[in-house]
C-alpha cells in the first residue's frame, strides 16, 4: 500500500476523493494540517497543525453502498480499539460514529463516497482524532472536545497510522465475509450508551427510549413503551436524555 503525506491540505478526504483512479484498498493519506477539514452535513472538522492525526483510508466495494451499510460503526470499533492499545481509556462511541474521551469529543469520522451507489462505489473513510490541542486551537469547536494529552505516553503519530491502516484493513476485510453481525458485541462493548436513557433527534421531532445498542444494519435499537425499534438515517442525532 501507499501513504500520501502533506504538510498542508484543504482535506485528505478531498485528495482521496480525487485520485480514486489511481488507488488500491488500503491506500492511505495523512496531513499535519487541513484548511478545510470536513465533518458530515456539510459541517467542518476543526484541523489545526500540530500533534494531531487526519487520514484518509480507501476501500472499493464492488456491489456499491447496500455492501457497505454500518462501515462507519466498523470504522468507529477499530478506532476505538486501536486508541485502546495506545493506552487511552475512558473512551467510547456514541451512534453511529462519533469517539468521546470522558463524554467530550475525541475524534471523528466522515465516509464519502464516489462512483456509484448501486454498483461499484469507492469509499473513502476519514479519521480526525485531536492528539494535542491547545485550549487556543480548539477555541472553534462549537461542542466540548477531548484531546490525548492527559495520556503519561503519547502515542506516536507515525505508529498510530501504521497500527490503524493495518487494523482497518482487517476489520473491512471481517466486514465485507460476515457484514456487521461480526461486529455486535465489539459495539456494545464500546458504546457510551448501551442501556442508558437517550433521545434521538430527526429534525424538529426527537423520540425517547432506552438504546438497546445496534442492528445487522446499523441501525441504533431504541426500546420505548411499544417495544424495541430500530432508526436509521444521516439525519439522526443522538443525545443523552
Ligand atoms: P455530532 O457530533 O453533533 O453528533 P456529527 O456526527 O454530524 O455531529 P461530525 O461530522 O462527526 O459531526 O463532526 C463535526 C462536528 O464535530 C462539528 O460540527 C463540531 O461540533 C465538532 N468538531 C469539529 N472539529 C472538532 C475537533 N477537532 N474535535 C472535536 N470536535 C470537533
Amino acid at each position: 500500500n501507499r501513504c500520501f503525506y502533506f504538510d498542508e491540505i484543504a482535506s485528505t478526504n478531498g485528495f482521496m476523493l480525487s485520485h480514486t483512479t489511481e488507488l488500491k484498498n488500503g491506500d492511505v493519506c495523512v496531513a499535519e494540517y487541513q484548511s478545510a477539514g470536513r465533518g458530515r452535513r456539510g459541517r467542518t472538522w476543526v484541523s489545526p497543525y500540530g500533534h494531531h492525526l487526519y487520514f484518509s483510508l480507501f476501500w472499493t466495494f464492488p456491489q456499491g453502498m447496500a455492501q457497505a451499510m454500518g462501515l462507519s460503526l466498523v470504522v468507529a470499533c477499530t478506532l476505538v480499539e486501536v486508541l485502546k492499545s495506545f493506552g487511552v481509556e475512558n473512551i467510547g462511541v456514541k451512534w453511529p460514529n462519533d469517539i468521546y474521551l470522558d463524554h467530550k469529543k475525541l475524534a471523528g469520522i466522515l465516509i464519502e463516497m464516489s462512483g456509484q451507489a448501486d454498483s461499484q462505489c469507492q469509499l473513502i473513510i476519514g479519521v480526525g482524532v485531536n492528539m494535542a490541542m491547545s485550549d487556543e486551537q480548539g477555541k472553534g469547536i462549537d461542542q466540548p472536545w477531548s484531546d490525548l494529552s492527559e495520556l503519561v505516553d503519547m502515542p506516536d503519530k507515525t505508529a498510530l497510522v501504521i497500527e490503524l491502516q493495518k487494523q482497518l484493513k482487517r476489520d473491512i476485510q471481517l466486514f465485507e465475509r460476515e457484514g456487521l453481525a461480526a461486529f455486535k458485541a465489539r459495539w456494545q462493548a464500546a458504546d457510551l450508551f448501551y442501556g442508558r436513557e437517550i433521545r434521538l433527534l430527526m429534525g424538529e421531532k426527537s423520540v425517547e427510549g432506552i438504546c438497546r445498542g445496534v442492528d445487522e444494519q446499523g441501525a441504533v435499537l431504541l426500546e420505548t413503551a411499544d417495544g424495541v425499534q430500530a432508526f436509521i438515517g444521516g439525519e439522526i442525532s443522538l443525545r443523552a436524555r
